[in-house]
């Protein structure tokens, strides 16, 4: 199915392109986990002109979900009454003392699903329990996250909440790209994250921040194109967006998945581990639905207090240092000893380098 998009001669006639247009150095960063993976997976970066530098980005939803959520999460999955459910890769994160794993094998019941629609099923099964959803992501998820509260509203399901994690990447794209020791100037948005929201506020972003944009995929011709037209773009000095994954990204996004959002949620500030609070970059449950609201229903403090840690999660994610730089990288902090969420996540940039032997 993705062969297609794999194609050894059309990825080596889009290296050749890229070599030839490219002149100047610049620093590309890729915003997604997902394309960081893929990245490293198919050794793109070695193949790419010496000009050009990769950097990852804070696009990992698992990464940048900070302490006093997953201590809150701890603390919600450690009552008697709650069945705890969440994706797989949030077990594992370290909160300030320990992690969801932890507390489970204290006897909290925590459940692994693949979707919040999961977790209403196993409301609607144990109506004598409360179960909360570790609702973690970026606008990609926040639609499912949205329908999963309107179903419950509509099927009258009153034992389901989730605690939401929820950012949104252009304020966090805007933070970095001010931030004066960083250094990007061309940018691969998600197009996943676009697929949702469409790519007017990218316009904006490239425009106020003279940065190029281009939306790219996560398969090797995607990332290859994706970076072909963002190095065109700063070789030309324009700074505009490039839609480089057509295919799934319609200019305006996809309405119906915004509505659902819209419905739901509103736009709050959100602290973003490592990188501290972002204005406007995150999403939270509308009074209207806060009976969802795991943490009004359960009358749960979040406690921002400073991290002490020797992970350098935050430099990561700006793009400041690559994972091999971070002392702990492979010693103290491996997949299976992981000190911070880069190395637990499957999206983190510290995993990839990990496991793809960079
Ligand atoms: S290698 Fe480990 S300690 Fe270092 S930044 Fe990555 S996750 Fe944190």
């Amino acid at each position: 199915m993705f062969e297609e998009f794999r194609n050894p001669e059309k990825a080596k006639t889009l290296l050749e392109a890229i070599h030839r247009i490219t002149r100047h150095p610049c620093h590309i960063m890729e915003i997604c986990g997902g394309q960081t993976h893929a990245l490293a997976r198919f050794r793109i970066e070695p193949l790419l002109p010496k000009e050009i530098q990769l950097i990852h980005g804070p696009g990992c939803p698992v990464c940048v979900t900070p302490v006093p959520i997953i201590d809150a999460a701890i603390q919600l999955a450690l009552k008697k009454e709650i069945i705890f459910t969440s994706f797989g890769d949030m077990l594992r994160v370290p909160g300030s003392k320990n992690d969801l794993l932890h507390a489970k094998a204290q006897g909290a019941d925590v459940r692994m699903i693949y979707s919040p629609l999961d977790a209403l099923r196993i409301a609607s099964e144990n109506p004598e329990r409360e179960v909360v959803f570790f609702g973690i992501g970026f606008e990609t998820t926040a639609p499912i996250h949205a329908l999963s509260i309107l179903q419950a509203h509509r099927k009258k399901i009153r034992n389901f909440s989730v605690l939401t994690s929820l950012f949104t990447v252009p304020q966090a794209i805007s933070t970095i790209a001010q931030d004066k020791e960083c250094s990007v100037n061309g940018i691969l948005a998600a197009g996943h994250v676009c697929a949702v929201t469409g790519i007017s506020e990218y316009e904006e972003l490239a425009k106020c921040l003279k940065l190029s944009i281009s939306i790219t995929g996560f398969e090797p011709l995607d990332l290859l194109f994706g970076i072909y037209t963002c190095i065109s773009q700063l070789e030309n000095q324009e700074y505009t967006v490039q839609n480089a994954y057509k295919r799934i990204v319609a200019p305006n996004g996809n309405p119906k998945a915004r509505q659902e959002i819209e419905d739901v949620f509103e736009i709050c500030n959100r602290e973003w581990r490592g990188m501290g609070n972002i204005q406007n970059s995150g999403y939270q449950i509308r009074q209207k639905y806060e009976q969802y609201d795991a943490l009004k229903r359960f009358n749960i403090k979040t406690d921002n207090k400073k991290e002490t840690t020797p992970c350098q999660a935050g430099e990561i994610m700006k793009g400041k240092i690559a994972p091999i730089q971070c002392k702990q990288f492979g010693k103290c902090c491996t997949p299976e000893h992981p000190l911070g969420a880069p190395m637990v996540s499957s999206e983190g940039a510290c995993a990839a380098y990990y496991r793809y032997n960079f």
